[in-house]
């Protein structure tokens, strides 16, 4: 996480690519018509590395998440030629046992509603502590100790009376806590934490986000960390990629991000967050909503919303390119290269765009 141990992107270089994705495209098939919820995203989370993906609500966030958990349900399909690897395993072509293996166990996740992940008529120790049979083989008192100790672990007080109680004997918080404990009972290399915090008030929010620090500081796990808020995100994430539409519109490590943004859409998404627009009598809003992605990415989806919009904008599609030399900082829009003209912008655009559809077919 971005704390005073983050490393620079050379250090997270020599770590362990737990989570590669490369070109997911997860579609979901209706009689009108195809919803592109999920259009062609590359990332990978090293051991110890949290990756935040942020963007408004409907930009496919949640999608690209349950996709890596083989959680899309019918209509919804990840395309043919998307690639999920965990460790260097293909997960795409997992059947529904082998998901569940994964599930759970290698990839956990956390949901924003912890009632999602809790069973409402089971305490919250038989719950942990079934995570621990299923996943590390714990049964009985043994089962019993481990339970009481990762209730311990993520902070909740008095664990041996607590473990006896039900869900709606907790608090919000402290629900989400149990829920992550029941996601460290599976002992998992990665992490998908779905705005973990968003139902929770300010307090509690800081609370979650300083657990899962110490957690990840602790057993070395990479995260994925996924949310509307910018301040979130640069609070917990050491890379940033930012969503919009199904696709993503810019990728950085966050410092540079947030000193340096390329996109006009995560400019937008800056000027509307209060902490760093101190001062001003009224903050910029980025005007209308995320379009519903149901055609082929021929244009920029961002257009109709972009101040710096122009007339190429309409007709060619941005593909993601490096808009600094010092740093892996890439953005999908026609105005970079900013060292080259506007004509050999939309022309650099769209010969990575034929290249981008050659591979593609060859596949
Ligand atoms: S490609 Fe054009 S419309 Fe899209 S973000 Fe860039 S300037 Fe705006």
């Amino acid at each position: 996480m971005n704390s005073d141990t983050m490393t620079t992107p050379t250090d997270a270089d020599d770590r362990e690519t737990l989570l590669s994705v490369s070109n997911l495209r997860t579609s979901f098939y209706t009689d009108k018509e195809v919803i592109r919820a999920v259009d062609g995203v590359d990332f990978e989370i090293r051991a110890g590395e949290t990756v935040g993906i942020v963007g408004e609500s409907g930009s496919g966030k949640s999608v690209t998440a349950r996709s890596i958990m083989g959680l899309v349900e019918s209509p919804g399909r990840i395309e043919p030629d998307s690639s999920i690897q965990y460790r260097g395993n293909e997960l795409t072509t997992n059947s529904e046992s082998e998901w569940q293996d994964i599930r759970g166990g290698d990839i956990a996740m956390v949901f924003q509603d912890p009632l999602t992940s809790l069973n409402p008529v089971y305490t919250v120790g038989n719950q942990i502590k079934e995570a621990l049979r299923l996943h590390q083989n714990l049964r009985g008192s043994e089962a019993t100790k481990e339970a009481t100790r990762l209730l311990q672990e993520v902070g909740i007080p008095d664990a041996p009376r607590r473990l006896r109680e039900y869900p709606h004997q907790f608090s919000g918080g402290m629900r989400q806590r149990a829920v992550i404990a029941m996601a460290l009972a599976c002992d998992p290399s990665v992490l998908i934490c779905d705005e973990p915090t968003t139902a929770l008030d300010v307090t509690i929010q800081a609370q979650i986000l300083e657990l899962l620090d110490k957690i990840q500081e602790e057993e070395g796990i990479g995260i994925m960390f996924i949310t509307h808020d910018m301040g979130v995100i640069a609070e917990v994430s050491d890379r940033v990629n930012v969503m919009y539409a199904g696709e993503f519109v810019e990728s950085a490590p966050v410092e540079d991000l947030f000193e340096n943004p390329k996109h006009p859409y995560t400019q937008g998404l800056l000027e509307s967050i209060p902490s760093k627009n101190a001062g001003k009598r009224r903050l910029d809003t980025i005007e209308g909503e995320v379009p519903t992605p149901t055609d082929d990415p021929t244009y920029c989806r961002f257009a109709p919303r972009c101040p710096k919009a122009f007339d190429e904008c309409e007709v060619v599609h941005p593909e993601s390119v490096q808009v600094q030399s010092d740093v892996d900082h890439s953005a999908a829009c026609l105005l970079y290269p900013d060292e080259q003209s506007t004509e050999e912008r939309v022309t650099t655009h769209q010969a990575a765009g034929d290249d981008a559809a050659e591979t593609g077919e060859s596949q």
